[in-house]
């Protein structure tokens, strides 16, 4: 894996910020790693997240050298500071060129002006139709050449929302090397999320199902996590949200989309959907690259825990309010712990002492922590109704179909400062929610080809499991098997 002429080329092609980036938990009390054991074992062991010790830097002039490139050659570009010796160039390029060979738009992710300077990133054009597929076809190959050249197997366990899930399923289904477990909550995913994680036949990946909410599903994963002899005896990787490589590709859209609108002086913002933290982080992490970002706008339904720990410095978790934009229907937002961590000034224990708290029921940050947080984010809500009429406006006056997901961005877009360019993320695709898309617009969305082989096929399913100890029992007997 280790060609130390690829890793010379890239720094050179880098310019300026050539470096190999080594990763540190934000909790503080586990050991640094490098891209191979950040990649493999996601949290990190002392429960804390990975994040980069240094960030690399792309100055002006290699962002600018981006321009022009297809998506492929801009996704080398960013990721190879952080992948370092982990792969070299040409064999991270060729991983880059298999993850979205297929994708249905050759841009990947194309931008459409929808209003005078608003833009769409439409980041649906991935196989199971959302904006996860950018990551997780790229960090399902990584997992595949670094285990293959290992001789070693892993099972991947994640929870998910939904879309995550369906991302993942499809992205892993058929590598020898991987088992995939995937908790949802029962009843709280859309049909078609649910028969994109069940109507795979390939037996390596499973759907299960989990009394609760997506937090439920999201504390089983952390407790098998933290029980590092279970851990360490299934051999338990992570491709949910937190895994630091899935970050890091998603960080190559907004590089694409600066490039694209050639604003290079006049600062973008960004509207993200916003759920688990980790597709705003990446902008995050974009801009502390060099990117020039004016701002990060989190948009949230009426699940607003971060638009409210911004306004108030407290973060107190509600209960879960179903919606129809279920990806983000979230009150514990896990990559929210990487911004902690910066707002805190890069202080693991403090990092560990709120995250106890939250154990309890909450915490409150300090006046310099919200200020902090509030320098590198803004927060806006939609809710429910406003959400059914920014689709039905948008449908009415553009003739464009917007998911629940990015109706909300495209909401909260339209109530942002300032003259630059706003990209709002368009974040799955309309056909994925028929009902509350036909509701709004009067007619459903056209089924995409890709869409309708999942409503054909017959679904697999596993018993609903209700908590911990049957979730831990399903991945011992896989084993047995
Ligand atoms: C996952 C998801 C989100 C939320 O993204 P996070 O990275 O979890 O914040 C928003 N919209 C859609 C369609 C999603 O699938």
């Amino acid at each position: 894996m280790v060609a130390d002429d690829g890793v010379l080329a890239a720094q050179a092609q880098m310019g300026a910020g050539g470096m190999n980036v080594t990763y540190r938990s934000t909790r503080g009390r586990a050991p640094d790693v490098d891209f191979e054991g950040v990649l493999l074992s996601g949290l990190a062991r002392d429960g804390g997240l990975y994040v980069p010790v240094k960030w690399p830097q792309f100055d002006g002039a290699a962002i600018r050298a981006m321009r022009g490139q297809s998506y492929e050659r801009i996704a080398c570009r960013v990721l190879e500071p952080f992948v370092g010796s982990g792969f070299d160039a040409a064999e991270l390029g060729t991983l880059v060129e298999s993850a979205y060979a297929g994708f249905a738009s050759p841009e990947r992710c194309p931008l459409a002006e929808l209003d005078q300077g608003l833009f769409l990133l439409e980041l649906h054009h991935g196989p199971t139709l959302a904006f996860k597929d950018f990551a997780l076809s790229l960090v399902a190959r990584m997992f595949n050449a670094v285990l293959a050249s290992r001789g070693e197997r892993v099972v991947i366990l994640g929870a998910t929302s939904g879309d995550t899930g369906s991302a993942a399923i499809d992205a892993f289904r058929g590598l020898p090397a991987v088992e995939v477990v995937i908790l949802y909550p029962e009843g709280r995913v859309s049909e078609i999320q649910r028969r994109q994680m069940t109507t795979p036949e390939e037996r390596n990946v499973h759907a299960v199902p989990v009394q609760g909410d997506f937090d439920v599903c999201q504390a089983i994963v952390k407790s098998l996590f933290n029980d590092l002899p279970f851990r360490d005896r299934h051999r338990l990787a992570a491709v949910n949200s937190i895994n630091w490589a899935r970050i890091v590709a998603q960080m190559a859209y907004y590089f694409a989309a600066v490039v694209r609108l050639d604003a290079f002086e006049r600062k973008v913002s960004f509207v993200v959907p916003t759920g688990n933290f980790g597709d705003i982080y990446a902008g995050y992490a974009a801009r502390q690259c060099g990117l020039p970002i004016e701002a990060l706008h989190i948009a949230t339904n009426r699940n607003d825990i971060l638009c409210r720990v911004l306004a108030t410095g407290s973060y107190c978790p509600d209960a879960v309010h179903a919606t129809m934009s279920p990806s983000m229907d979230i009150q514990v937002s896990s990559n929210f712990e990487r911004a902690l961590f910066a707002a805190c000034g890069e202080d693991g224990e403090r990092v560990r002492g709120l995250m106890a708290r939250l154990a309890d029921g909450g915490f409150a940050l300090d006046g310099a922590e919200v200020a902090s947080l509030r320098e590198d984010f803004q927060a806006g809500r939609c809710g429910e109704d406003e959400t059914l009429s920014e689709i039905a406006g948008v449908w009415r006056e553009r003739g464009v179909m917007l998911c629940p997901h990015s109706a909300v961005g495209v909401h909260v877009a339209r109530r942002v400062a300032g003259d630059g360019p706003v990209v709002a993320l368009a974040t799955a695709h309309p056909a994925k929610f028929p009902e509350a898309v036909g509701a709004a617009c009067g007619e459903t969305p056209a089924i995409p080809d890709r869409l309708q082989t999942v409503l054909d096929r017959n679904e697999r399913s596993v018993p609903c499991m209700a908590g911990l100890e049957d979730v831990r029992r399903f991945i011992e007997e896989l084993k047995a098997q």
